[in-house]
């Protein structure tokens, strides 16, 4: 067996996930990250994508949004706006976000905060591309 962290994900409302991993992958302001025990502490910005859990050979996926995490060499806790199952996403909510979000940011108006719209449209794209596994 492959050695262990933990790893704690915590949502404004609960405790999303608490367990023991092998291995986790995201998405961070810097890029693609994949981390194993013993990792230097860091902090880092998280970035909207598919968190992958590994547990052994098992793998459990989320939707998680931004936030931030703390690595330390034994335990890694992401504190997240939002971050969800795959199958507690609504996709039709996720798709109506997607085309309110393309709407604004292809409508020109002065009034439209684009970089907004380009993170709501982040966000949808990120849970319609779980839903389609579903
Ligand atoms: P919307 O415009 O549909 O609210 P959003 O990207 O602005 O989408 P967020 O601010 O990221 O929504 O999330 C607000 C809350 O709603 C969070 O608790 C999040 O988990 C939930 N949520 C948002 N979209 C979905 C979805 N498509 N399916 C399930 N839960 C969702």
């Amino acid at each position: 067996m492959a050695e262990e962290m933990k790893l704690q994900v915590i949502t404004p409302d609960k405790e999303f996930f608490s367990g023991d991993v092998t291995m986790v992958e995201l998405n961070t302001a810097d890029g693609q990250m994949g981390i194993y025990p013993h990792h230097i502490p860091v902090t880092v910005v998280v970035a909207p994508g598919v968190l992958k859990i590994h547990m052994g050979s098992e793998l459990k996926t989320a939707a998680l949004l931004s936030g931030f995490m703390q690595i330390l060499p034994d335990k890694v806790t992401i504190l997240a706006e939002s971050c969800e199952w795959p199958e507690d996403i609504d996709g039709a909510r996720a798709n109506e976000a997607r085309i309110r979000a393309e709407r604004r940011l292809t409508g020109g108006s002065a009034e439209t905060d684009m970089a907004r719209a380009e993170a709501a449209l982040n966000r949808a794209l990120v849970r319609l591309s779980m839903t389609d596994k579903k």
